[in-house]
């Protein structure tokens, strides 16, 4: 844009006499305040997390496309992360699906794949591409970032590094002695294998958590199987009140069938299916199997994917800090989405994150409008690097970790939400319920981070000492006088 409408302003500019108001003297900017300057993203993963980013990059901050360019890199043959690749019999959402999108893994990945294409969410997206290093520059302001096609490796740079590598993506076989010398089938349920005939077998199924409790009775409904469920400890089901309730009948059902009515109505009545999503939220009673019901606030279960939250590749960010030891003991985030040492780093569902009350996928947008809010603020306040710092982090870590005490998620129970030990801090689950992640996420904390600017004084967002909208004979000057 060029410059101020004050002709007098003008010939001071162009005769370079700007006053010395700070200690530094730089020279104007003569472009508008806040005009943004054009940032890069490198956005790892195309599961539902990245794809909800994109999303609301291209449709609805459309003004972003002028910010923001970026790249989408996925280790896969294809996007949908969780719902590409847990294919096993059963497969499906363990929420109500109404706060989720459909109720079955291959309908979910459908759903995915229809939206991707309906809002062309793929421009973006390299597939088979795996990150496999990322490095911070501190002078440049940017991250190096080593992906890796074709067994050849490339360097790709951006001033911004997004993480939507998604928290339950890495699986591990259990830590069972004997294991590996087992001569028979071997499968996780996070790598079915398809091709293999389980029926007429003998069954073992080791796992209790919401994989093993939808893999045992497809199983055991297969002809001439013989299953036996290991468990480590009993898995707890809640629901606070019977879903058919819900609906307005009678059926004390915790599953009922959706008759045709229902379905009719869900379809033609989106306000009344806006309601029964938001009581779905509000489930929270344990059903025993000696017929007791207890009410609670929250269920754990055991998983079998690799939970630490550490990096499986160098992420290594401000002074050298490696992502990968600092979280070896205990993965501490600053509100799930950051981490300090690690400067323009955003991540999804991180440590702490909302995965345990309310709806995961509402939070990762509110977590993705978390992430524009910083990258509009960046690019139009010339900022180089923002990083959470480590005593805010330190205090938020503290003091959430005294209201988990308060909560269900402490209690003596192995659980993947304390990185699979039965004692020690939670580590999946936010300190707190979702309304108040909202609230948190819905504004920058600014006072929370060191900011760091790309020139020495600030203020030279301030550019030419105009708004843009200035610039516009046709826009009204004075709209701010009152009547
Ligand atoms: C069996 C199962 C059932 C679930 N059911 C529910 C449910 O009912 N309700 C609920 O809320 N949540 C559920 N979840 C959690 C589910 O993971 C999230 O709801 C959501 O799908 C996460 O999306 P995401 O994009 O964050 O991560 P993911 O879906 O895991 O996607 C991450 C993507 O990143 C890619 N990636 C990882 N590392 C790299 C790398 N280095 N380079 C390039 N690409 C990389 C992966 O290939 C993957 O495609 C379930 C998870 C599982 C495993």
């Amino acid at each position: 844009m060029e410059a101020p409408l004050n002709p007098n302003m003008h010939t001071a500019l162009e005769r370079d006499e700007i006053p010395d108001r700070t200690k530094i003297s730089i020279p104007v900017n003569n472009q508008p305040s806040f005009t943004p300057r054009k940032l890069r993203a490198i956005i790892i993963g195309a599961g539902y997390s990245s794809l909800t980013l994109v999303h609301k990059l291209r449709h609805q901050h459309p003004e972003m496309e002028d910010i923001l360019t970026y790249k989408i890199f996925e280790a896969r043959s294809d996007i949908g992360g969780t719902w590409l690749v847990n294919t096993y019999p059963g497969v499906q959402c363990d929420v109500p699906a109404h706060i989720y999108f459909y109720v079955g893994g291959p309908e979910i990945h459908d759903y995915i794949k229809r939206i991707v294409e309906k809002w062309n969410l793929d421009r973006d997206v390299q597939l088979n591409t795996k990150v496999v290093g990322t490095y911070w520059q501190e002078q440049q302001g940017s991250w190096k970032v080593v992906v890796e096609h074709n067994g050849v490796q490339r360097e790709e740079y951006a001033e911004v590094l997004i993480s939507g590598q998604g928290f339950l993506n890495l699986w591990k076989w259990p830590d069972i002695k004997g294991l590996e010398s087992f001569k028979g089938k071997k499968v996780h349920s996070a790598k079915w294998d398809h091709s293999y005939d389980y029926s007429g077998k003998r069954i073992a199924v080791i796992g209790n958590g919401s994989s093993g409790i939808q893999i045992l009775p497809q199983l055991a409904k297969l002809e001439g199987t013989d299953v036996t469920s290991f468990q480590r400890g009993p898995t707890w089901v809640i629901s606070r009140m019977s879903a058919a309730k819900l609906l307005g009948r009678d059926d004390i059902s915790p599953n009922p069938e959706y008759t045709e009515e229902d379905q009719r109505r869900f379809t033609e009545d989106p306000k009344y299916h806006n309601e029964y999503r938001k009581q779905l939220i509000h489930q929270h009673e344990v059903h025993t199997a000696d017929g007791q019901a207890v009410e609670v606030d929250v269920i754990v279960c055991a998983t079998g994917f690799d939970v630490s939250h550490c990096p499986h590749y160098p992420v290594i960010g401000r002074d050298q800090t490696s992502l990968a030891k600092k979280w070896a003991d205990e993965p501490e985030s600053y509100l799930s989405l950051a981490c300090p040492q690690f400067p323009n780093y955003f991540i999804f569902t991180g440590p702490n994150a909302v995965v345990g009350h309310g709806s995961l996928v509402e939070g990762l947008g509110w977590v993705a409008e978390y992430m524009i809010k910083w990258i509009k603020k960046m690019a139009t306040e010339d900022i180089k690097s923002v990083a959470p710092k480590q005593d805010v982090v330190d205090e938020f870590v503290t003091y959430g970790d005294e209201i988990l005490k308060t909560l269900t998620w402490t209690g003596g129970c192995r659980s993947w939400y304390k990185k699979g030990r039965v004692d020690g801090r939670v580590t999946a689950a936010f300190a707190g319920s979702a309304l108040l992640f909202k609230r948190f996420v819905s504004e920058i904390r600014g006072e929370d981070f060191e900011i760091q600017y790309r020139s020495p004084n600030r203020f030279k967002m301030m550019g030419n000492g105009f708004t843009e909208y200035e610039l516009d004979d046709a826009n009204d000057l004075a709209w701010y006088i009152e009547k």
